[in-house]
């Protein structure tokens, strides 16, 4: 019997993928040149389908990369000379953080504990910044920051960049991609899709930074800085062999989301997160891990375990309805449950799952 995964990445498969990669099969992409008009066909598909999904404007270019990982380390490349400001509180955006200072970067961070989420007024970004690192839904814990929140940064602090992770929110959070630099995400969670793809969304001003640093600097990075991939995306092309299978099943997925509808998906996404929530609420060995409601994640939720054990529940949970949930992240593991809210799951699904829950 199949398995649903609720896990936050690898997760359930989008409905659709499976069939999707089969025609991709079926029409031989694994041995098409990403130099053809098939492939510049395939992308231009991907990205026409993101930008509605999204509401990206024409002029931000659209890039694929291996993952999101590697993007914060080009993000920091291409874009910081000197100083970048993190706002770490949690696993991934402490990883982003470190990345700045690996890279010999005079990295600032405001850190809050795991379980607490940012907003704007509480934020004193520091005077020579030139990236502000936010993290739309931090994975490890379950918070989220609010795009209105993530837009009112960026208006107190127009003239540095802001870039937004959301890797394990997208597309449900509502950026204006006219306010923000940048965004970025995998499609292994959100998408539904399997692991092997980033993609980064940039707006030309980063791209004119990126040149400026290249003539002065010469440290952007290769193939995947700035300007080598503005350079192919004006042909719908990529610097290296890319992903081919991933970008096209990438497009079509986006498809059937704009076919549902993005405000369904949102819709269909926050109640889905309230029966989770609600019963969490009540159950009496569960406990809602963020306190302040406006900062619990829409699409991952962190719940903690008492007087159970957190193994036992996900063990049995898999035994009864072939439902797998995700322990917590990292010194949480042992106390904590993670229970991914993507769109590849329906409600039906999650009121199964609270069900079984019930029932441990
Ligand atoms: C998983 C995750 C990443 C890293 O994604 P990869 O695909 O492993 O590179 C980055 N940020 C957040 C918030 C994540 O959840």
């Amino acid at each position: 019997m199949r398995k649903t995964y609720f896990t936050p990445g690898p997760a359930e498969l989008f409905p659709t993928v499976e069939r999707h990669y089969q025609d991709a099969f079926e029409q031989q992409l694994g041995s098409i040149s990403h130099r053809s008009q098939k492939f510049r066909d395939i992308y231009k598909h991907t990205v026409e389908q993101l930008r509605i999904l999204m509401n990206v404007p024409e002029t931000n270019g659209i890039f694929f990369t291996g993952s999101a990982t590697e993007i914060w380390e080009r993000l920091i490349q291409n874009t910081v000379e000197h100083e970048s400001f993190h706002l770490v509180n949690g696993s991934f955006s402490k990883k982003f953080y470190d990345f700045s200072v690996d890279l010999n970067k005079f990295a600032h961070k405001f850190e809050k504990p795991f379980g607490e989420g940012f907003d704007n007024s509480e934020i004193e970004v520091p005077e020579y910044a030139e990236l502000i690192c936010t993290t739309a839904n931090e994975t490890s814990s379950g918070v989220q920051m609010r795009p209105a929140e993530i837009h009112k940064l960026k208006r107190a602090n127009k003239d540095k960049f802001v870039c937004v992770d959301m890797v394990s929110s997208a597309p449900y959070p509502d950026l204006d991609f006219n306010t923000i630099d940048s965004a970025f995400f995998s499609v292994q969670k959100s998408f539904g899709m399997p692991a092997g793809l980033g993609c980064w969304i940039v707006n030309p001003t980063m791209l004119e930074k990126a040149e400026r640093m290249k003539i002065h600097e010469n440290q952007i990075g290769t193939y995947h800085s700035l300007p080598s991939l503005f350079k192919n995306f004006s042909k719908f092309e990529t610097p290296e062999t890319p992903n081919v299978m991933a970008i096209y099943v990438l497009g079509k997925v986006a498809e059937d989301m704009n076919n549902i509808g993005i405000e369904t998906i949102r819709k269909q996404t926050e109640k889905k997160a309230k029966v989770l929530y609600d019963f969490a609420d009540k159950c009496d060995f569960l406990e809602v891990f963020v306190k302040n409601p406006e900062h619990r994640s829409q699409t991952v939720v962190v719940v903690n375990v008492k007087e159970k054990s957190a193994a036992d529940i996900i063990k049995q949970v898999q035994t009864d309805v072939n439902m797998v949930i995700g322990s917590g992240y990292g010194d949480f593991k042992a106390t904590q449950l993670r229970i991914a809210n993507f769109a590849a799951v329906n409600l039906e699904q999650v009121e199964t799952l609270v069900e079984a829950l019930r029932k441990v």
